[in-house]
């Protein structure tokens, strides 16, 4: 079945995806030098001159700027697929403010199909699947989306989702869903939820990590057997530096939660490539939430995104050194 190829693979993969330049922008100096067929990246220091200037990251896959969504796609639908014969995938977009996450996980535009990122692509592919095999199972699909914000977990899905203690006293509405456009319905309600209080939703999106869960379930007809599978889809905060001299108050508490969440992350994936027998779930409510989807025969995926900027270059080293040390390769 579709998990067959992934075994091969390994349970853990890193992609890194570089963001084109944007159109209004005219100093377009890379730092990015050059990109391997084999997954290979290489940077150049913009403040250094002759060998000592470059450096090389090693990743599963690497997608230049001209990369397509249909072609980040393409590599990401077997991963996707196995959750419809019972595995629990999770897959992250990490990188600074403006690197291209939302871009990955959700396109610029709902109504543009050709530009609709990974969510929408998954889940009209789980509805096809499921579609065709009707003969010989019924699946049901249901979704939740929740925000962490400040190491809050807030349901997208209720208009009052706020300070929920999940997992351990409140369920999380889940919601049942028979179509792509149930799903699209579903993610505008959130996306309202979530700018409710908030100063800006792109500010906002950008120090919170949101969540989106398809769950899975599919029964056979002939022997009645179940399997269970779901799909994490996370956008996650913006991996910034932020300036402690200049970060005070909110933005300072803001700043430290998503830092610490972030470290917390990679630390479990980290012990999860080494197979060390003690995983850190417990030192986030991101980790705590996803424990089920980390780990075991669980898949993870993490596209970690670049910006080009010369004036990134900091923030990308940092970026590529989290993703070299999740990396298992
Ligand atoms: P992030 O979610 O990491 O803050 P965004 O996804 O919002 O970043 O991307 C920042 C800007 O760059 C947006 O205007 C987005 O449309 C654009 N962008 C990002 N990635 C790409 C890409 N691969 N192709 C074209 N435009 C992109
Ligand atoms: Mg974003």
């Amino acid at each position: 079945l579709y998990n067959q190829v992934q075994d091969l693979k390994g349970n853990i993969r890193v992609y890194c995806r570089v963001r084109p330049f944007l159109s209004n922008q005219s100093d377009t100096k890379s730092t990015v030098d050059h990109i391997g067929e084999n997954g290979n990246i290489m940077i150049i220091n913009p403040h250094k001159q002759g060998k000592d200037a470059r450096k090389i990251f090693s990743f599963n896959k690497v997608f230049g700027a001209n990369t397509t969504q249909g072609e980040v796609f393409a590599d990401t639908q077997p991963l996707i697929r196995s959750v419809m014969d019972g595995y629990n995938v999770c897959i992250f977009a990490y990188g600074q403010t403006g690197s291209g996450k939302t871009h990955t996980m959700s396109g610029p535009d709902i109504k543009t199909e050709e530009t609709w990122g990974v969510n929408y692509r998954a889940l009209n592919d789980l509805f096809n699947i499921s579609k065709s095999r009707t003969s010989v199972l019924t699946y049901d699909i249901s979704v939740q989306m929740i925000e962490i914000y400040n190491e809050q977990v807030r349901d997208l899905l209720v208009a009052d989702g706020s300070n929920r203690r999940y997992p351990f006293q409140v369920q999380l509405c889940l919601v049942s869903v028979n179509c792509t456009e149930d799903v699209l319905e579903l993610m505008k309600v959130g996306q309202g939820n979530r700018a409710v209080g908030a100063t800006a939703l792109n500010e906002r999106s950008s120090r919170s990590h949101s969540v989106l869960t398809i769950h899975v379930q599919g029964k056979e007809l002939v022997s009645g057997s179940i399997v269970r599978g779901c799909l994490h889809l996370v956008d996650l905060a913006g991996s910034e530096r932020v300036d402690k001299s200049e970060a005070t108050g909110e933005r300072l508490k803001e700043a430290q939660h998503i830092n610490r969440s972030l470290s917390a992350l990679g630390d479990v994936i980290f012990a999860l490539a080494q197979k060390s027998s003690h995983i850190p779930y417990r030192n986030s409510k991101l980790t705590q939430v996803l424990q089920d989807a980390l780990g075991g025969q669980a898949k993870t995926l993490m596209f970690v995104h670049i910006n080009p900027e010369i004036n990134s270059f900091g923030e990308t080293i940092s970026t590529l050194k989290f993703a070299e040390r999740v990396s298992s390769i």
